[in-house]
C-alpha cells in the first residue's frame, strides 16, 4: 500500500491545507477562493509564493 506523494500548501489567510497536483503553478484555496502562484523548492516540496492576483483598490 504504498502512499503517493501528498503535495500541499497551506493558505496564507485561512491556514487550510489545499492539495496541489505535481509542477502545478497555480493552486485557489476552496474555502477563501484565493488563487495562489505555487514555486517549487525541489519536485516534492511546494510552497506559495504570493497571491495570483493582487487585490485591487
Ligand atoms: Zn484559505
Amino acid at each position: 500500500m504504498g502512499e503517493k506523494s501528498r503535495l500541499a500548501v497551506r493558505c496564507c489567510n485561512c491556514f487550510l491545507r489545499i492539495p496541489i497536483q505535481p509542477k502545478t503553478e497555480r493552486a485557489t484555496c476552496p474555502r477563501c477562493n484565493i488563487e495562489y502562484r505555487i514555486a517549487w523548492v525541489s519536485p516534492d516540496q511546494p510552497l506559495i509564493r504570493g497571491p495570483a492576483k493582487w487585490p485591487e483598490g
